[in-house]
């Protein structure tokens, strides 16, 4: 699912984040302009209708009605999913909150890390959406366990409160400055305690873990740890397969997919990155691809595809797992610098002069719409 970041300013300052790059330094905003073409080109594909909108954090992009409004409206988005910390939801407008469109991804941080005032709120601001705007499979809250003994005791009574059946779940990657201390193993082993002990606490919730694409590598649990959450595994599948797709179910509880695709952020400066793990060695303008397919096939062929040759921990050098592409031994954050050699991957051949312009034109009669024409329509049609 592409994501669309429309700004780089945020009111949290969260230890793990994973956009730290961009957030708060010398916050940019996307245009109106920018976002249009932003979104004429993540939905490109015409298979993949799924959008996100993500900041920094999204709710304090002044604009944020109206480019909600334009992605709900567009009829090749669905859903439309923003992902934000839920302090200042009421920048939302109801209409946009109710719209079947609407999705939202919370994540849920702990009153250590964003102080009691703001805790308090987002939880307020939680509970009054489940009560106003909660529809089915809506809303969903994600947690970052970023050190091993990060206390997610904050979450239980949210969850319970919520009946929530689901949660994200992400074992977030170390910050730059501490990545070279130990290898990408030896930091997921010291985050499995964590993050056994989280995926039990939400199973006696009943509440499903969904991993995102941080995830434990296979050879992180012993024999008993993966057949004791396949069992459990296999409990939940038999009594609700059908409510949840293949895809979520391969991430649920046990991870049994381990590696990952290229997700593609748009910057707001129209530069995309393949993922915010890989931002600091993927910009490329989105003016050089004819459409989202096209760059996802350039992020596989200059990025998925070689970076299997380095391993992120000794142990992966002469795994067969990773020889063969079933295995990226955690994200590839661990192993960038010595793919990329500290530098931005460069634009092949085919795409170093081409342009292409991703003017918003109308759905309906292919017109190009000016910045009155907001909501997927032109005065021709
Ligand atoms: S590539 Fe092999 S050794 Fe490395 S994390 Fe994956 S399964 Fe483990
Ligand atoms: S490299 Fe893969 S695991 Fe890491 S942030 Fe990107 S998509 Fe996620």
């Amino acid at each position: 699912m592409p994501n669309i970041m429309i700004t780089e300013t945020c009111n949290l300052r969260c230890p793990y984040c994973f956009a730290s790059e961009f957030v708060n330094k010398k916050p940019k905003e996307m245009t109106l302009s920018d976002f249009k073409k932003a979104l004429n080109f993540a939905l490109s594909d015409g298979k993949d209708r799924q959008l996100g909108i993500i900041g920094g954090e999204p709710t304090l992009y002044p604009l944020i009605n109206e480019v909600l409004r334009m992605a709900l409206e567009d009829p090749r988005s669905d859903p439309v999913m923003i992902y934000t910390n839920g302090v200042a939801l009421e920048n939302i407008l109801p209409q946009n909150l109710e719209d079947a469109k609407f999705r939202m991804l919370v994540n849920c941080n702990s009153p250590e890390d964003m102080g009691q005032k703001q805790f308090d709120k987002m939880r307020e601001n939680l509970m009054r959406f489940k009560k106003d705007h909660y529809g089915e499979g809506r809303f969903r809250l994600s947690v970052n366990l970023y050190k091993p003994d990060f206390d997610y005791s904050y979450i239980i009574p949210i969850v319970q409160e919520l009946e929530f059946d689901t949660i994200r779940l992400s074992i977030s990657v170390p910050p730059k400055s501490k990545v070279s201390e130990q290898t990408a193993l030896e930091y997921f082993r010291s985050m499995k305690p964590v993050a056994l002990s989280f995926i039990g606490d939400m199973i006696r919730c009943g509440t499903l873990t969904g991993f995102d694409c941080n995830f434990l590598p296979e050879c992180v649990l012993t024999k008993e740890e993966r057949d004791g959450l396949m069992k459990v595994k296999d409990i939940f599948y038999s009594g609700l397969s059908k409510n949840y797709s293949r895809n979520f179910w391969q991430r649920a509880i046990l991870c049994e997919t381990h590696n990952c695709t290229p997700v593609i952020d748009i910057l707001p400066d129209l530069n995309a990155i393949r993922c915010f793990g890989l931002s600091e060695h993927t910009k490329v303008p989105i003016d050089h691809f004819k459409d989202i397919k096209e760059l996802r096939k350039f992020y596989i062929d200059n990025v998925d595809r070689p970076i299997i040759n380095c391993s992120s921990s000794p142990e992966c050098k002469d795994c067969y797992n990773r020889e063969c592409g079933d295995c990226t031994g955690g994200c590839h954050y661990f192993r960038d610098e010595q793919f990329f050699g500290g530098k931005n991957i460069e634009l092949d051949d085919a795409h170093k002069d081409a342009f292409f312009d991703h003017t918003y034109r109308c759905p309906t009669c292919g017109g190009e719409l000016g910045e009155d024409a907001l909501y997927g329509g032109c005065s021709c049609c």
